[in-house]
């Protein structure tokens, strides 16, 4: 029919919308199964798709595209999209992990429950039916117990160019399979001795399907099983049945997983033959994983980064993670912003850092409050203060908005605005007075006349230098009546706007300077030492000095230091102690190499 889709998962969705792949759908297996536990009753209506992490790490920027994509699909065409644990391999898998995945998918904005149901699974509860799964592919002569050893089996499967050879006990009866294969569930058979394989063809040409391996033996306590199994599913065998037992429609994979389609099928069709599954069975679909430029994502090289501390751990705000990029300042809306900007497609390419920055300008532009911050401060002293306003104590207030005008949407209420004091001494940031001006320089420098953002027009008169000939104090005179905001301020022009903040109310803070964590865009790429391209630069602490407004600044929230760029109250150290920390989340633009 018609069709607005986007990409190419969208438009297979409508087709099978449209034709009903699903609305007849019907269910073999008998109530009290766990299919039925898992599935409930089939609702044809919908699409299913899932999110299937393994517990084995903390989730990171690529499968938030993956999440992104299951749960939007699912929102989109009013279906249902499952979160699974696809906790099958019992050694690396840990409850740390399980609950580190339930907080990144929620704090993304995405939920499992529908219709009153939790859509929340986990593999491991597929055990049972899995093994019977498999006698009955043994009792129909789809499976075999192979007992040659694994240099055997790795010679025998042959390459790309030589087909493999049958194993030697390919042709063992059912019945002697069916023996073998309680021996290895039994526990009468040690790791390694023997695994079951599916029996297909030793000749195919895909090599997926020259009798891959379904069941190994590993005595291994699994963290939700404990002993009670020592023999577990290979993950390309429990994958089709979980997305089965679930009724998932549309199981969406990266494309290293195309080769696999063809078990995926194989299996799925024997099982429904044997009367264990509903049909039509699910079916898979690729799209292209997300390399990302100066990152990592592969969860293995990420917790050795972890572990040899090249990093303060999973969450720290460097890292790729979900974790790390809320903790660096990302916001959930930045995040999928960038899944649908970067879209779906079927072949592999990278996506510039700088996208997913801007992503994250774009969702915290009408956002985040505008704020006042020195970074690299120096000490202005106006030193006719006492002259113009009766004594050197005088303060005044100046106000400004939190949000510019362009950030209120028509019929919003602004925020009150920011308030804060102008006295005799106010930090400003080092690069903006030079005793000897470059050409084209507008800043301080004697004899130059510039505005305080918000406050007076001051003209500099000099500084003030240690033994070293470094600048501890910069001089100037202000000039009366020219404050902001009132009818004078534009009597004496200005050469430029400094941002400032006031010494009699400004906040003391650490501010953490946050770059790339590698200078290389492709870390990994051809083998690479990724250690080796470490940016030695990725993190720089300033003490700073930020308007009063931040002092009540809660752990999390994002503000736009003007001209510094993008920050956020660090979510575990700010506030702790009475400390502000703030870290940099991105500059105003991309201003990386230049
Ligand atoms: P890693 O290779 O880092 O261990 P993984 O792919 O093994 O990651 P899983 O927990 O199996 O991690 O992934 C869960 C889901 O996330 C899978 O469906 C997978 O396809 C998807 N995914 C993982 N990495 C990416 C990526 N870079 N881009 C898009 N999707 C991804
Ligand atoms: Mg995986
Ligand atoms: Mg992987």
């Amino acid at each position: 029919g018609d069709t607005k889709a986007s990409n190419f998962l969208r438009q297979i969705i409508e087709n099978d919308l449209d034709r009903g792949t699903y609305a007849s759908r019907r269910w073999a297996g008998s109530p009290g199964d766990a299919a039925h536990q898992a599935g409930g009753q089939p609702d044809p209506a919908k699409i299913r798709t899932r999110f299937p992490p393994e517990p084995n790490g903390y989730l990171h920027v690529g499968h938030a595209k993956s999440i992104c994509l299951n749960f939007g699909l699912a929102r989109d065409y009013g279906g249902i999209c499952h979160l699974r644990f696809d906790d099958t391999n019992p050694e690396k898998e840990s409850t740390e992990f399980v609950n580190s995945i339930i907080d990144a998918v929620q704090w993304l904005g995405f939920t499992w429950d529908a219709n009153g149901t939790r859509h929340l699974y986990q593999a491991s509860d597929y055990f049972d039916f899995m093994y019977r799964a498999a006698e009955a592919l043994i009792e129909r002569g789809h499976a075999y117990v192979d007992e040659q050893s694994a240099d055997e089996m790795r010679a025998n499967r042959g390459d790309f160019t030589t087909p493999g050879k049958n194993s030697p006990f390919r042709d063992r009866t059912p019945a002697e399979n069916l023996a073998r294969f309680r021996a290895m569930r039994d526990g009468q058979l040690a790791d390694g001795a023997a695994v079951l394989r599916a029996k297909i063809d030793m000749a195919s040409p895909n090599i997926n399907l020259r009798d891959p391996a379904i069941y190994r033996i590993r005595r291994a306590t699994h963290h939700h099983t404990g002993d009670r199994w020592c023999i577990y599913p290979m993950y390309t065998y429990a994958h089709p049945i979980e997305d089965a037992l679930e009724q998932i429609t549309h199981s969406i994979c990266t494309l290293e997983f195309e080769d696999q389609r063809p078990f995926y099928d194989w299996l799925l069709e024997r099982l429904t033959e044997a009367g264990l599954l509903a049909s039509p069975p699910p079916r898979q679909y690729e799209f292209a994983r997300l390399n990302l430029t100066y990152v990592i994502t592969s969860k293995r090289k990420l917790a050795q980064l972890v572990n040899e501390q090249r990093v303060s751990g999973w969450d720290d705000p460097r890292m790729p993670t979900i974790v790390g990029l809320r903790r660096r300042g990302y916001t959930p809306e930045s995040i999928q912003l960038f899944a649908e900007r970067i879209g779906v497609t079927k072949s592999d390419s990278w996506i510039d850092y700088s996208v997913l920055e801007g992503c994250l300008r774009e969702d915290l532009e009408n956002k985040a409050h505008r704020a006042m911050a020195v970074l690299d401060p120096v000490k202005l002293v106006m030193t006719n203060w006492a002259e113009v306003f009766g004594s050197d104590g005088h303060t005044e207030d100046c106000t400004q908005p939190a949000l510019p005008h362009s950030a209120i949407a028509e019929g919003q209420t602004p925020p009150p605005e920011r308030v804060f004091k102008i006295g005799r001494e106010v930090w400003i940031e080092r690069e903006d007075f030079e005793e000897v001006p470059p050409k084209g320089y507008k800043r301080l420098f004697p004899g130059n006349i510039v505005r305080l953002k918000g406050g007076y027009v001051i003209e500099c008169t000099g500084c003030a230098k240690d033994a070293d000939g470094r600048v501890t104090e910069v001089h100037a005179k202000v000039i009366a009546g020219t404050k902001s905001g009132t009818p004078g301020a534009d009597s004496v022009k200005a050469k430029a706007a400094i941002t400032w903040v006031g010494v009699a109310d400004g906040v003391a803070a650490e501010v953490r300077l946050y770059d790339r964590l590698f200078s290389d865009p492709h870390p990994d790429a051809g083998g690479k030492d990724f250690l080796a391209a470490l940016n030695p630069n990725s993190l720089k602490v300033v003490q700073a000095w930020v308007e009063p407004s931040l002092a009540n600044a809660r752990p999390d929230d994002k503000f736009q230091f003007e001209r510094h760029g993008y920050f956020v109250a660090d979510r575990v150290d700010h506030g702790v102690g009475g400390k502000a920390v703030f870290n940099r989340v991105t500059g105003l633009k991309d201003s990386w190499g230049k």
